[in-house]
């Protein structure tokens, strides 16, 4: 493994930057161990007022980190230039309410008075995945840095620049050094950081085989974990959705990020009398997609991140073909450099077929056929995964009825799963454990801890 820059739209490495030796590795942790003695004490508006101008400068220096996404990963500029956007309203959401998320919870014994006060834990260690280079780093970092805890991030490889940049917004925005550190370190050193005492805590989003590791590392040292991983979310669409809706939200929930979302449309469920009309829509608005430069705003399909996350979509469209699948359309790289897929359907996917339980990442939609909602639900749950799913009908206590019946962690009505700073995201099954954003991202890692005030001489 190695940092590096490689622009997905041309192949070329633009940049490539050194690992740390494990002597460079510890002297960060102590800086970030001596860090968090003097940040645990600060205040809520010492802190917010970092955080405050860590979302400031993000806005004011949008196309300064919108540019290197593009560079490094390929996403569309214009997208690029919203995720840095909704970043810096994550950061401000934590800096406005984390006072009031964390205040102490004032309790009633039966005797004298308690209250639990949230304190923090230490340095937090985070890995994080390049397909959003910075939402997924402002989700970690910003509730825990007003939760008092300080926190070190292995990003992805292929984002070096973009963490970089997300380190330096914190020294910019007047944080102690050792208060953000990023770490450009193997999954050795992952495992070392893992093992060190000083580290209290650890979040991981990414792959469930990335989880499986490090959940399983953390858990050998007893370390709380959460984990934020893959997902394989239904997006189905009764008899009586609006059609035009749906497919407009379809080709987003699918086509948004070049597929490249945790919570991207993957399988598409759709009840028999709409199935026909829905594909034929949603095929011939995948047809009008340009492929071209992400830098360019006439270009509305991207490149995948790598080269390696396109051969490996194109050997899981292969396999799914192999095993009875019908390609509908698209299934091969596109004919010029950088690395490009064409849009690709894929039906007559059968239980069997290893696409049924796998994660597609890229603009890969499956689409299958059920008599009616019961047979939706059940097959939107036959899925290891768990994260997030979308129902299409104008009957709102009919969707309501069913969300409720969907093993996920998340599922939106009338629209594609998606984020906001103030709503939880997170999954169940193989999609994970534990929660990021809104009141309850921030509860994650802090110190429960209970204090009891009672009389000298009440009983035991
Ligand atoms: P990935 O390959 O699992 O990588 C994620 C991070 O984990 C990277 O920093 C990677 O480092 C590191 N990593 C991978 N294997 C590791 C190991 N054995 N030990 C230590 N570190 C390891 O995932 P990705 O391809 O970047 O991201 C796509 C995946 O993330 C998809 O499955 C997607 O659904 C999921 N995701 C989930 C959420 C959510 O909130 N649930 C959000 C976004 C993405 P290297 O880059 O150096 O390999």
């Amino acid at each position: 493994m190695s940092y590096q820059s490689i622009n997905p739209n041309t192949g070329q490495v633009t940049n490539i930057f050194s690992q740390l030796n494990d002597i460079e590795l510890e002297k960060h942790i102590e800086t970030a161990s001596d860090c968090f003695t003097t940040w645990r004490k600060t205040s809520y508006s010492e802190r917010s007022a970092i955080l405050i101008k860590a979302a400031g400068l993000m806005r004011e220096r949008i196309d300064d980190f919108a540019k290197p996404v593009t560079m490094e990963m390929g996403k569309l500029l214009e997208q690029a230039r919203g995720e840095v956007l909704v970043s810096a309203d994550i950061i401000e959401y934590y800096a406005e309410n984390a006072a009031e998320f964390l205040a102490p919870q004032i309790l009633t014994p039966s005797s004298g008075s308690a209250f639990v006060e949230n304190s923090p834990l230490g340095i937090l260690f985070g890995v994080q995945p390049w397909n959003f280079p910075y939402y997924q780093l402002a989700r970690f970092a910003a509730p825990n840095l007003m939760a008092g805890n300080v926190v070190m991030v292995k990003h992805a490889a292929c984002v070096p620049q973009c963490a970089q940049a997300f380190e330096q917004l914190w020294l910019d925005a007047g944080a102690p050094e050792g208060l953000y550190t990023n770490l450009f370190i193997s999954y050795d050193q992952v495992n070392r950081v893992i093992d060190d005492r000083r580290i209290k805590g650890v979040a991981l989003t990414g792959s469930v085989e990335a989880g499986r590791s490090v959940a399983e590392r953390a858990g050998k040292n007893l370390k709380k974990s959460t984990m934020e991983l893959g997902g394989s979310d239904a997006f189905i669409v009764l008899e009586d959705a609006d059609l035009d809706r749906a497919v407009y939200w379809a080709i987003w929930a699918k086509m948004n990020n070049t597929g490249q979302c945790c919570v991207a449309a993957k399988r598409f469920i759709l009840v028999e009398p709409v199935a026909d009309a829905f594909i034929a829509r949603f095929q011939q608005a995948l047809s009008a997609l340009v492929p071209g430069d992400p830098m360019e705003s006439a270009t509305t399909l991207g490149p995948l991140s790598t080269e390696s996350a396109l051969l490996k979509l194109l050997e899981q469209v292969e396999r799914a073909v192999t095993a009875g699948a019908t390609l509908v359309m698209g299934g091969k790289r596109i004919d010029r450099p950088g690395f490009f897929m064409e849009p690709t359907i894929l039906t007559n996917i059968a239980p069997g077929n290893p696409a049924y339980n796998e994660e597609f990442f890229g603009p890969v939609a499956m689409f299958f056929r059920v008599k009616d909602e019961d047979e939706a639900i059940a097959l939107a749950n036959d899925s290891e995964f768990g994260l997030g799913g979308s129902v299409f009908t104008q009957d709102i206590e009919r969707a309501k009825r069913i969300a409720s019946s969907i093993d996920t962690g998340m599922v939106f009505i009338n629209h594609p799963t998606w984020t906001s700073p103030d709503l939880p995201f997170g999954g169940v099954k193989n999609s994970g454990y534990g929660r990021e954003l809104s009141s309850l991202g921030i509860q994650e890692f802090v110190n429960k801890k209970l204090i009891r005030v009672q009389t000298l001489d009440a009983p035991a």
